[in-house]
C-alpha cells in the first residue's frame, strides 16, 4: 500500500477531536511530500538535525512536533520553528525552551512527559514532578506554554497493561486540567495502541510505521 492509501485508511480510524500527527523519522523528504499531497500538515521527528534539515526544504505550512529525547544544547536550533515540544522530561530543559522561545520573541507549546511505562528506557517525570512544575515554575516561564501530557505505554503484548498505563496517565491529566485550563492535548497512542490510546482518552497520536512503512536505522 502506498503512504497516501495507509494515510486513508488510519485517519478513517480516527475520530474528528483527535489529531494525527505523522511520524516520519528516518524517511526521506519525498515520503513526507507523499503525506503532504495527501493533505497531511502534522509531522512528528525525534532527533532536532533531522527535523531541521528537512523543515528547510518542505513547505512552511507544515507543523513539525519533536517527539524525541531533547538536549538541552540543541534547542536553539528548532526554536524558530517548532511547533509542539512532546517530551519536556525536566525543569532544565523548560527553562532553555524558554530562554530561546524568548531570544525568537515567540511562545513554545510544550508537553510534559510523564513516565507511565514498566521499562527503565523511557523517559518522563513523575506526578508529583508535573504537580510542582506547573504549581510553581510555568508562572515564571512566560514564553513557553505547557498545553498537555505527553506518555508512552510499556512495549509489550499485554494490551491490559497498556491500557492501564493510558488510563493512569489520563486520569492525572484531568485532576490538573482544573486548576490550569491551557491543558488541552493528551499525546499518547502510537502504531501498535493507538486504538486503546483513543479509547482512553487521547487527543493526539504520534503514527509512524502504519504510514510510512518500517523504519531501517542502518542507513
Ligand atoms: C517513533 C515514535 C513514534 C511512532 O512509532 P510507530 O510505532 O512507528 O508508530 C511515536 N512516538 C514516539 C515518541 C516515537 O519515538
Amino acid at each position: 500500500m502506498s503512504i497516501q492509501e495507509n494515510l486513508k485508511t488510519i485517519e478513517a480510524t480516527i475520530p474528528a477531536h483527535v489529531t494525527l500527527v505523522a511520524v516520519s523519522k528516518t524517511k526521506p523528504v519525498e515520503d513526507l511530500q507523499e503525506a503532504y499531497a495527501a493533505g497531511m500538515r502534522d509531522f512528528g521527528e525525534n532527533k532536532i538535525q533531522e527535523m531541521c534539515d528537512k523543515y528547510e526544504v518542505l513547505p512552511k505550512d507544515i507543523r513539525w512536533h519533536m517527539i524525541g529525547h531533547v538536549q538541552t544544547n540543541k534547542v536553539k536550533y528548532m526554536a524558530p520553528f517548532v511547533h509542539l515540544i512532546h517530551g519536556v522530561d525536566s525543569l532544565k530543559l523548560l527553562k532553555e525552551i524558554h530562554k530561546q522561545a524568548e531570544k525568537n520573541n515567540r511562545v513554545i507549546d510544550v508537553l510534559l512527559q510523564q513516565f507511565i511505562a514498566d521499562e527503565e528506557t523511557k523517559f518522563g517525570l513523575d506526578q508529583e514532578e508535573i504537580q510542582q512544575i506547573m504549581q510553581e515554575e510555568v508562572q515564571h516561564l512566560p514564553n513557553v506554554r505547557v498545553v498537555g501530557l505527553m506518555g508512552m505505554a510499556t512495549f509489550t503484548e499485554d494490551e491490559n497493561q497498556i491500557r492501564e498505563e493510558f488510563r493512569s496517565l489520563k486520569s492525572n491529566f484531568d485532576s490538573l486540567k482544573n486548576n490550569f485550563e491551557n491543558l488541552t492535548i493528551l499525546s499518547m497512542g502510537m502504531s501498535g495502541d493507538y486504538q486503546i490510546a483513543i479509547e482512553e482518552g487521547s487527543t493526539m497520536v504520534r503514527i509512524g510505521s502504519s504510514i510510512f512503512g518500517h523504519r531501517n536505522y542502518s542507513i
